[in-house]
């Protein structure tokens, strides 16, 4: 006969989310919030859960938790169904994701534009307006002005930098817009600091000129695109926003290893969002969210870093001859925008445009030199990257608007990483020499 073992108690210290009544703050959380390790094994870090479907306890369980996804019940999920809907790892970082803005509850998707599509798919009708900041992330603005524009939505713009004036005449032709189709403005939906222009949306007068001009559940939600100063430096739901999006493949993941993205904020709309998740299946998966887990623990480190080199290598850059300018929250020239950034960041980021003394031919030169930058789109990575949006990003982008936006020959876009200041510093030197 054999002894039958003693079952394994894992009873590991518990987490805890505050001391003394104190608050733990977001980079402590990282290491322990969502995570109960007595469910794996006593598992430190999280298992990465390879599984497309869940077995229930019971079939009333089974009932219970589709109610869930059909959007019957809301709030957090009682348990597990489908791979499609969501899993272990995805939860967890939802959890982690959603406390650097404070938000209510947050989502995660396979790419910054599936987060952005699902969430327009799930605020707007057909006849429905979209009121939006300009300009937005390229994809963003081809998805508003292409394609749902083929389904009968509506949309305006205003430029980034509007005042309250500008943004309550945009609601006004909105409004009337949307009584004309017989539908109703949507949602607003923001981008800030715009690409590549820099320039900041004033969050505080959106949020008032919004409350002014609806009133009830008429109010459209306003949504910001995070991507460039958020989760450390911006947290617009402080401004008066209540969707809060991020590519997550930049600064959140900020290794330039994956592709995912997020939504965050007040529960009610997120209940909106998910079930289209459920339906189109824009989740992103357990291996993405995994690293995604690993990257929060060290945001804070990282973003503080690239933000500190990008402020040396500005001051290096601004007082070199061969810079005509730059475009850099660090060194803002209008009042306004001054004031704006004042009241909604708290750091200027690591992503800026520098403006070559000359064009195309002396900003590619500049680009070619470059040792340690390495030429590629995309921002947030622990290495520094150069880019040319002219020629690259907004190359389709017909000459009169990159006029109207600024995008100039000799506009080039960099974002700082997290190497050595001076090795930096001195790459740009032995680079502009070249220029
Ligand atoms: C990169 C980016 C996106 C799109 O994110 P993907 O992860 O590439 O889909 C959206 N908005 C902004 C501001 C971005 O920089």
């Amino acid at each position: 006969m054999t002894d039958t073992p003693t079952p394994v108690r894992y009873k590991p210290k518990p987490h805890v989310e505050t001391i003394g009544g104190r608050a733990l703050k977001p980079s402590t959380l990282m290491m322990g919030h969502g995570y109960d390790p007595t469910l794996s094994e006593g598992a430190l870090k999280p298992p990465i859960f390879l599984t497309s479907t869940f077995a229930f306890e019971s079939a009333q369980a089974g009932k219970t938790f589709f109610e869930h996804i059909t959007g019957k019940r809301t709030g957090p999920a009682e348990g597990l169904v489908y791979g499609r809907f969501n899993g272990p790892n995805q939860e967890i970082l939802e959890d982690r994701l959603a406390v650097w803005d404070g938000a209510d509850d947050a989502l995660v998707f396979s790419s910054g534009m599936s987060a952005i599509s699902t969430l327009l798919l799930a605020l707007v009708s057909q006849n429905d307006v979209i009121v939006h900041s300009g300009p937005l992330y390229a994809a963003t603005e081809t998805l508003i002005a292409r394609i749902l524009s083929r389904f009968g939505i509506h949309y305006f713009d205003f430029p980034a930098g509007a005042t309250r004036d500008e943004i309550d005449s945009v609601l006004e032709r909105a409004k009337a817009k949307a009584e004309e189709t017989g539908g109703k403005v949507a949602l607003v939906y923001l981008e800030s600091p715009a690409n590549p222009t820099n320039a900041l949306v004033d969050v505080e007068a959106v949020r008032a000129a919004r409350d002014a001009a609806f009133t009830g559940d008429k109010k459209p939600a306003i949504a910001i695109d995070n991507t460039f100063l958020g989760p450390l430096w911006q947290q617009p739901i402080r401004q008066g926003a209540e969707l809060v999006i991020y590519s997550l493949t930049k600064y959140a993941g900020g290794h330039s290893d994956l592709v995912a993205g997020g939504v965050c904020g007040d529960q009610p709309l997120v209940d909106l969002i998910r079930p289209m998740r459920n339906v189109i299946g824009t989740i992103c998966d357990p291996n993405t969210a995994w690293m995604l887990l690993r990257s929060l623990e060290t945001l804070e480190l990282r973003m503080s870093r690239a933000g500190e080199n990008a402020a040396k290598v500005c001051a290096f850059l601004k007082a070199h001859p061969k810079v005509e300018g730059l475009g850099y929250l660090g060194d803002i020239e209008d009042a306004r925008q001054q004031d704006i950034y004042d009241r909604h960041c708290t750091g200027a980021g690591s992503t800026f445009s520098v403006f070559i003394k000359g064009g195309e031919a002396e900003s590619f030169r500049f680009l070619d030199a470059l040792k340690i930058a390495k030429l590629a789109v995309s921002l947030g990575g622990t290495e520094t990257l150069a880019s040319h949006p002219a020629a690259m990003t907004h190359l389709s982008v017909p000459q009169e608007r990159k006029d109207a936006l600024g995008i100039t020959d000799n506009l080039v876009r960099i974002s700082i990483g997290i190497e050595d200041p001076d090795d930096l510093i001195a790459d740009f030197e032995q680079a502009l020499e070249q220029v």
